[in-house]
């Protein structure tokens, strides 16, 4: 008998928790976040559970037996399936006994061990210490008797995966969040031909924009952003989220195209030193002169600060004071007060460039 139980991710934005059970075989679909349920008791970064059983009482965890770190119970899950790294996804996984393994795409696994190296997990810090079973876009997972078929999709945050999963009683086609407009929508159309060809008999799908929205391509997005920084005398701030390379990359060719550099973050700087060893992922390579890295005042820089510092030549707010023309400065909300000493120019301005408002309220 097949069974899929919905923890989270109906009648709301994200929060995906799907437990898929067939036989004795259990595995869930992503283990993320709801920020509309966690915002009923908690405000990122500043409150947050003192206890993490405090999340079972409130039901902001389903409450099961044997799959929490603070549970002593036997594993009672065999698996956990990951389809892309926002934390509406995946942001319970540190909460998760490590016994239980964590299927995930290689880039996926680069983007969360460096979560886990930058203390960016919301909720349990320490992220996860053993690694992820990484799988790569038409190989076949086997859990127990249950075959999945993990198909890359286009989304806001490369490594992004859909799933054809073969039960004992029919196919389940899991699209986890995807988009086509984007960068690579060519990924989701190949979803979309795997589905057609295995005829699956369930379609659990992502529906955020499904009635009605106006979508902008990365193109247009792109043609957008140009027209701003064109137009503007000053100092061009931007937010997007560090994650989004497809946006980054479309943030750094405008400002290319503007004669400006692109002023980074050093979590930004670090997420991009792991993701340009893969080739797949054509990011844009920190040895480029066209990006500079903007170095916070602290008090004590942690060690993947350090290791970015050491090796990146950094810029920091008096300089980027002096060139305001001529650099675009990536800067989140919480980067504001430096702007004290960045001193904005007259006719400077701000570019908020989020395409998921729901997997970055962790910017510190
Ligand atoms: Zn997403």
């Amino acid at each position: 008998m097949a069974w899929l139980v919905f923890y989270g991710g109906v009648g709301e934005v994200g929060g995906n928790k799907v437990l898929l059970e067939d036989d004795d075989v259990r595995i869930f679909l992503d283990f993320g976040v709801s920020f509309s349920q966690m915002g009923k008791f908690y405000s990122a970064p500043f409150l947050l559970p003192k206890r993490e059983e405090g999340l079972v009482e409130l039901r902001l965890l389903p409450p099961l037996k044997g799959v929490y770190k603070f549970d002593e119970s036997y594993v009672s899950v065999d698996a956990i399936i990951v389809s892309h790294v926002h934390m509406d996804h995946v942001g319970f996984l540190p909460m998760v006994k490590e016994e239980i393994p964590v299927f995930c795409g290689e880039t996926a696994a680069t983007i969360m061990d460096a979560f886990t190296d930058m203390k960016r997990w919301i909720i349990g810090r320490e992220g996860r210490k053993g690694g992820f079973k990484t799988f790569r876009t038409g190989e076949k997972l086997r859990v127990g008797d249950v075959e999945i078929r993990p198909i890359h999709v286009d989304h806001s945050v490369p490594g992004s995966y859909g799933f054809v999963i073969h039960t004992s009683e029919g196919a389940v086609a899991y699209t986890g969040d995807f988009r086509i407009y984007g960068a690579k929508s060519e990924l989701t159309e190949d979803f979309v031909r795997v589905v057609e060809e295995e005829g699956v008999d369930v379609l659990i799908t992502e529906a955020t924009n499904i009635s009605s929205a106006y979508v902008s391509s990365e193109r247009e997005v792109g043609e957008k952003l140009n027209y701003i920084v064109r137009n503007t005398d000053g100092l061009v701030i931007a937010y997007f989220a560090s994650t989004d390379i497809d946006r980054l990359r479309t943030f750094y060719e405008v400002a290319k195209r503007n004669g400006r550099k692109l002023v980074v973050s050093v979590r930004q700087a670090y997420l991009l030193s792991k993701l340009e060893c893969d080739p797949h992922l054509n990011v844009p390579s920190m040895s480029d002169e066209q990006i500079m890295v903007f170095k916070k005042r602290k008090r004590r820089y942690e060690k993947w600060e350090e290791e970015v510092l050491e090796k990146e030549s950094a810029v920091e707010a008096g300089d980027v004071s002096k060139m305001q023309d001529k650099v675009i400065l990536v800067a989140s909300l919480y980067d504001f007060e430096e702007l004290i000493d960045v001193k904005p120019m007259p006719g400077s301005c701000y570019i908020y460039s989020s395409s998921e408002p729901f997997n970055e309220e962790m910017e510190i």
